[in-house]
């Protein structure tokens, strides 16, 4: 069944205002739902078939740690045959689903968006219990997992469209883009629905076949998805499943040389790895791999003298602790022009003191725990090395892990500039301020780092914005708003330097990067002295490739 809804225009998914008491009860109930559901058993999938194992491992609840989301057959344990066996059946998928026309191939994404737009609180519930996030982050990551798949949908269904290519007498030509093959789709847990899903479609759609490795710390929600699309019935091995970990696992797909394409979002350390690995060729290696890498970011918001204060404090704050600043967005520096420095702090600190910290069934939660003991233990020794470095803890600064991986909202004043933790991405809620004389050192200190990924700038004056558009080095730049919340379609969304390779999700060159473009040239009509001009000095054609 086709949901003819290919042509109608591709516009976002609206959030749900829980301030509604129907909104309100519906996500109570969803949560009662997940709740009894917790716990349970999940296998791996290779080719459709469902395979458990004895060796598992659990996936907690970082609030509360005790409580075990799901129970996973550990891939870990019989790593070299579930990895062959899984990119064996991907290859095998291969054959059929690259000839699967294209509009039927994005049929299968709106049928899946429509799933879950349906039980869009039911996903959304998920990811309160999985990863901790508050009722809002959760159903951001539920709407954006919506629209990449309404998006990449459409998308691919335009790049199927006749491309516009230079016609010349004589002949018929035409480029298509065709799909590479299988691809390896390692996922972060930050946007365990959103990205993992995106990124796993977009190649899909494309004619691709996938080995999907969920992030350990995030695979539930990844299995819900699987089971999606086992509901829409796309075909088996077109997206095999293996839970596992990065080092196992998700090393023998990045090796094998039956992977065409690694598509990786995640650290920047795991990402630098990929790619080294992923550039060797191994024996019986047809092609180069193509790696599409998004990593981390050491994102700036710049506070100008000349800034609206109230504004820029508001931004701040929510892009520097919303999700517990877990986000590649999230805002981790704070550069504010000294002569307004003591009026915004106060500002800040005053909101920031407001949020409500607790567990993230409740609906009036704010921020709460990180995703697990690492990034505990890793927020707290940036916090003291922030201090030993010379900043000056103003708030916050304190964990506690005794119920769930709680950290407070922490900011650190007076950093100086190339200090670790004005360099360092910590992916917690952890705020680093530092005092610029002017615009242009605002400017010099923002782009001072490896990464480039966002970056927001508040002020009222039009040249200073001009100036930030010019050399304000990352890939999505705000202007008096905050630096975290990009949407499909409306913000591409991809870094400069080492915050990755710029694949632009959500945006239209996204797709273009698991396929091929093929040009067919047919010469047509071919006359008498036209098919004598091949070895013709004077022939322009016999110059060119
Ligand atoms: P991570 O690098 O620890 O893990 C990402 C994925 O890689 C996981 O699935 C993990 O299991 C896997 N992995 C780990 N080691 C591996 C290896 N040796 N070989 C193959 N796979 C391996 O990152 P994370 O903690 O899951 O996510 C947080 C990071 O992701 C942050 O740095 C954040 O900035 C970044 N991120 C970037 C974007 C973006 O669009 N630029 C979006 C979200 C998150």
């Amino acid at each position: 069944m086709q949901t003819q809804r290919t042509t109608d225009e591709f516009k976002n998914e609206p959030f749900t205002d829980y301030s509604k008491p129907e909104n309100a009860d519906a996500m109570r109930q969803a949560i009662e739902q997940v709740k009894s559901e917790l716990g349970r058993d999940y296998a791996v999938i290779v080719n459709g078939e469902k395979i458990e194992l004895d060796k598992k491992f659990e996936s907690f609840n970082p609030a509360e740690k005790s409580q075990v989301i799901g129970r996973f057959s550990d891939a870990d344990a019989d790593a070299e045959t579930l990895v062959n066996r899984a990119i064996d059946a991907a290859t095998e998928a291969f054959k059929s689903w690259r000839n699967v026309r294209a509009e039927e191939r994005a049929d299968y994404l709106f049928r899946a968006a429509q799933i879950i737009r349906e039980r869009k609180h039911y996903y959304s519930a998920w990811m309160v219990f999985e990863v901790g996030k508050t009722w809002a982050e959760a159903d951001g990551d539920t709407a954006e997992a919506i629209d990449f798949l309404e998006f990449y949908g459409r998308e691919m269904i335009r790049y199927a469209q006749k491309q516009p290519i230079t016609q010349i007498a004589g002949e018929d030509n035409r480029l298509e883009y065709i799909p590479l093959g299988v691809g390896a789709i390692i996922p972060p847990w930050n946007f365990p629905l959103a990205i993992m899903c995106g990124m796993t479609m977009a190649a899909v759609v494309c004619g691709n076949t996938t080995v999907l490795k969920p992030s350990p710390d995030a695979p539930t929600i990844a299995y819900k998805f699987m089971e999606i699309l086992d509901e829409i019935g796309l075909p088996k091995g077109v997206v095999n499943f293996i839970a596992g970990s990065g080092t196992k696992v998700g090393e023998l797909l990045v090796q094998s040389p039956k992977i065409r394409f690694i598509s990786f979002t995640g650290s920047k350390a795991v990402g630098l790895h990929i790619y080294e690995e992923a550039a060797k060729t191994r024996e019986g290696q047809r092609w180069m791999k193509r790696v599409v890498a998004e990593m981390g970011g050491k994102d700036a918001i710049i506070v100008d003298a000349e800034a609206d204060l109230d504004a820029a404090a508001t931004g701040v704050v929510q892009a520097a602790f919303g999700f517990q600043g877990q986000k590649c967005s999230a805002c981790s520096r704070l550069i504010v022009d000294e002569s307004v420095h003591d009026e915004l702090l106060e500002k800040v600190v005053a909101l920031t003191k407001e949020l409500k910290i607790g567990s993230p069934t409740e609906a009036e939660t704010n921020m709460t725990a990180v995703i697990n003991q690492k990034s505990f233990d890793n927020a707290l020794k940036a916090i003291t090395k922030g201090q030993d470095e010379g900043g000056k803890l103003i708030v916050g600064g304190v964990g506690d892990s005794s119920q769930g991986f709680y950290i407070e909202p922490t900011i650190i004043d007076e950093v100086k500039e190339k200090s670790t933790v004005e360099q360092e991405e910590i992916f917690a809620p952890v705020l680093a301020v530092i005092k610029a004389k002017d615009f242009d050192h605002a400017l010099e200190i923002a782009n001072d780092t490896q990464y480039g990924l966002t970056g927001a700038v508040y002020s009222k004056n039009e040249e200073k914005l001009e100036k930030a558009r010019n050399e304000f080095h990352v890939g999505n730049l705000y202007f008096n708003r905050k630096c975290t919340g990009a949407l499909v379609g409306a913000h591409p969304f991809g870094g400069f330097n080492m915050s990755g390779t710029d694949s632009k999700a959500g945006g239209r060159e996204y797709l273009l990067q698991f396929m091929q473009g093929k040009l067919v040239s047919e010469k047509v009509g071919a006359t008498k002295s036209e098919s004598k001009e091949v070895l013709n000095a004077g022939d322009t054609s016999a110059k060119a490739f």
